[in-house]
This record gives C-alpha cells, sequence and structure tokens, in this order.
C-alpha cells in the first residue's frame, strides 16, 4: 500500500498542472495514468504544435449548463499566467487569427515544461495503471486499487479528460467515479467536430472535397466567421468546429458563403456596371466555379447580369449567402477535439474544484461540463482549473 497526500488520474493538462502546483505546497503527489506516455493529446494539438491559450480568455467563450462556473478559476490562473510560464521557459510562441496562441516548433515543449515542472517539485508518475476500484473509507480516506499497487490519500483528483479520441485512451472513468459518488452527469456529445452529410447532400457536394473559404456560419443565435473545408466526409474547418458545439441533431446551419460582402446589393449593381457579363462570370470572381455550380441552377448562371429579375437576385443570394443545409451528422468523438457536457459543475466548487458533498474528491478540466470554443480555450481551461484545485488538496 503507498500512503500519500494527493492522488491524480490522469497526466494530461489539467492533471499535470494540478499535481505541479500541489507539489509546490509539499504536498506528496502521485499521478496515475492509463496510457503509456503522459500528455498525448497536448502532444497531437493544434497539428502538433498545441494552441495553448489565448490573448483574450472571456467565460462567454466556453459553454456549460452553468455558465457562471468556469469564470473563478478563469480569473485566478489567466492566459498571462500561463504565457509567463511558456517564457520563462523560453518557449518560442506565435499569435495567430483570433489571438491563438501557438509554439513556433513543437507542442512538446509544452509537455516538457510541465513535466520539468512535476519533477522539480517530486511529483511521481506512474504509467501504464489501470485503477480497478476506488473506494471511499470511513476514515475519509480514499482508496485506489490498481492491477499493480494499492494508494491511500486524502485528497482524490479526476483529471480524465473526455471522451473525444478513444484511439488515444479516452474513456469514461471520471464520469464513471462521480455517478459512484451520486455527482450528477450531464449527457455527454462530441464538441468542436466535423459535420457528415445527408445522402443527397454528400452527392451534391462530394465534388467540392478540398475548397477553403472564408464564411459565417449560424446555428440558432450563435455565429462564427472563419475558414470552411468541404472534405470528401462532409463539411470542416474551423467555422463548422465552432458551430459543432452549438448544434443538436436535426437543426439546419444557415452558412453565408460571402460575409464580406452584401451580394444582393452587389449584384443589383452589376445589372448596370457589367450588364453584358454572365451571371457565372461575375460570381466566379468570387467563389470558386465548382461550388457555384453545385448551389445554383446552369440557366440561370448563363443569364446575362441586365436580365436578372429582382427576384432572381434575391434567390441568388439566398443560395450563396443564406445557404441552408441540415447535417446529417457530427463525425462523433472519433474526431472531436472535446466533449461537451459532464461532470455537473453546480455539484462542484468554482474555487477548489471540489466536490461539495464529497470532501477530497475533486474534478478538473475536460471531464467538468465546461468546453471551450476553438482557439486554445480548452487547455486554458484545463490549466486554470488544474491550478485552483493544486491550492487546496
Ligand atoms: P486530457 O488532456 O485528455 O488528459 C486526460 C488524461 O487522463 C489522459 O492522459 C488519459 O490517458 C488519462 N486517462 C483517461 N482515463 C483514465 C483512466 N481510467 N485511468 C488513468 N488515466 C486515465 N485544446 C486547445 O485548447 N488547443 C488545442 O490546440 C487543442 N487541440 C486539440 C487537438 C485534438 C486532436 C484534440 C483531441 C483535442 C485538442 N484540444 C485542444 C482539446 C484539449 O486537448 C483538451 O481539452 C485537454 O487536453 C483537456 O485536458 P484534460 O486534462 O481535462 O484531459
Amino acid at each position: 500500500m503507498v500512503e500519500t497526500d494527493v492522488v491524480v488520474i490522469g497526466a494530461g493538462a489539467s492533471g499535470l498542472m494540478c499535481a505541479i502546483e500541489a507539489g509546490k505546497r509539499k504536498r506528496n503527489v502521485k499521478v496515475l495514468e492509463l496510457a503509456a506516455k503522459p500528455g498525448k493529446k497536448i502532444l497531437m494539438s493544434g497539428g502538433g504544435r498545441c494552441n495553448f491559450t489565448n490573448y483574450s480568455v472571456e467565460p462567454d467563450n466556453y459553454i456549460s449548463h452553468n455558465p457562471h462556473f468556469c469564470k473563478s478559476a478563469l480569473s485566478r490562473f489567466t492566459q498571462w499566467d500561463f504565457l509567463d510560464w511558456v517564457q520563462r521557459y523560453r518557449i518560442p510562441y506565435h499569435e495567430r487569427e483570433f489571438g491563438r496562441l501557438f509554439c513556433n516548433d513543437s507542442a512538446k515543449d509544452i509537455l516538457n515544461m510541465l513535466l520539468t515542472e512535476c519533477d522539480s517539485v517530486g511529483v511521481d508518475i506512474t504509467l501504464n495503471t489501470h485503477i480497478e476500484v476506488i473506494e471511499h473509507r470511513s476514515d475519509r480516506q480514499f482508496l485506489i486499487k490498481t492491477k499493480l499497487q494499492n494508494y491511500l490519500c486524502r485528497s482524490l483528483v479526476i483529471a480524465t479528460g473526455g471522451l473525444s479520441i478513444p484511439k488515444m485512451g479516452a474513456t469514461p472513468f471520471g464520469y464513471k467515479i462521480a455517478e459512484q459518488f451520486g455527482i450528477k452527469v450531464w449527457p455527454t456529445s462530441a464538441g468542436l467536430v466535423p459535420f457528415t452529410l445527408q445522402p443527397d447532400d454528400k452527392q451534391l457536394l462530394s465534388e467540392l472535397s478540398g475548397i477553403a473559404l472564408l464564411c459565417r456560419v449560424s446555428c440558432l443565435e450563435q455565429s462564427f466567421t472563419e475558414n470552411l473545408l468541404f472534405t470528401h466526409r462532409g463539411l470542416s474547418g474551423p467555422a463548422m468546429l465552432q458551430i459543432s458545439n452549438y448544434w443538436r441533431p436535426g437543426q439546419s446551419l444557415t452558412i453565408d458563403l460571402l460575409p464580406e460582402i452584401d451580394l444582393a446589393e452587389y449584384l443589383r449593381q452589376l445589372k448596370t456596371t457589367k450588364s453584358k457579363a454572365a451571371l457565372k462570370t461575375v460570381l466566379a470572381e468570387l467563389l470558386p466555379k465548382r461550388l457555384i455550380a453545385c448551389l445554383i441552377e446552369e440557366k440561370l448562371l448563363n443569364s446575362n447580369m441586365a436580365d436578372l429579375s429582382a427576384a432572381q437576385i434575391d434567390a441568388i443570394t439566398d443560395c450563396i449567402s443564406h445557404w441552408t443545409i441540415k447535417p446529417n451528422a457530427t463525425e462523433g468523438y472519433r474526431t472531436a477535439e472535446v466533449t461537451l457536457g459532464g461532470v455537473d459543475c453546480n455539484a462542484i466548487s468554482s474555487k477548489t474544484m471540489g466536490c461539495h458533498d464529497v470532501p477530497g474528491l475533486y474534478f478538473i478540466g475536460e471531464v467538468l461540463d465546461v468546453t471551450g470554443w476553438l482557439g486554445g480555450y480548452n487547455f486554458q481551461w484545463a490549466w486554470s482549473s488544474g491550478w485552483c484545485a493544486g491550492q487546496y488538496v
């Protein structure tokens, strides 16, 4: 039996951060990880360059049944605090669109920083650990039984992440532990994930695979202006990943394929200034020809600008600026970056990340019902929530 102050389950972004902070407080910390390596998702994130945070982090960038929950942690360990770490380690980084911060070289830089910090405060990480059962004893200690070893601790931190990318070792472990302790778990679904199409649309749009363009996509009240990518499986790119966090099965997406111009007004002007040009020539200056051919019937495309009626201009604008499509589904956890839903934040202290009703039990990171937008927000939540728990375990 190994007796220790703190056991953290999961050596991912939030678990490592929590372990470091607890270690700084001279707590004896053991991290138990199922996989053969720590921080696998960090390594695969941001196309291998890890979008580790964002210059602008607001509670509005997160989705939760309790939208206030994330505020405290995000304000106590901010993007600037994490950036201080990155700068202290002289990790080269750069800003991309919308304030997103990426490593110049490799996500390994972030993981190595966290592992070096763990090492410097004596955090012990045990890999390939299969946890069989967790018991809460009458002396309020947690007994964690694994295949090879048993652990006894007063503080138990669940940092096992969500369900996305099961191939990388994602498990529902954290949700099961929550349920074991009587904590509500909101239904989960795949987030930041591409869409698949209905059979008819799939056939029609299969020609467009590889086209990328700026669009404004909306679902009910929410919209994002980012790139859309047509793939052989459906719709992807940052715009689609962002809106997937808000989309529910059966809902339609409205897509403005020319978000930067008022198309109806533009076409009305060209009726006089380019009266002899064919509609298809005018549109080809704005959009890929293959895309135009999919959206607008050939006869209309061959019309001269002068011949277009007001109703036809409205119809063309509808097809391009209010293109409505009902996805079949998302690609699911196989390709999702995050998991929506999870452990109910109302059961957890927003200050300590500890459970109100189970003293000593903590939940941090993606396992909680807090999901960020694309752009470094999910890692920032992992750092912030992990840091908070690390101050109290
Ligand atoms: P994780 O980092 O997933 O860590 C959980 C750990 O728990 C894992 O090591 C796992 O193996 C371990 N574990 C699971 N079950 C058990 C068990 N039963 N016993 C022991 N250990 C267990 N977010 C961003 O902000 N920026 C990005 O650039 C970005 N890119 C991404 C790219 C991809 C392809 C994916 C899938 C996600 C990306 N994300 C990104 C999201 C981000 O990776 C996660 O939100 C973040 O890693 C969550 O941190 P976490 O500590 O909660 O969980």
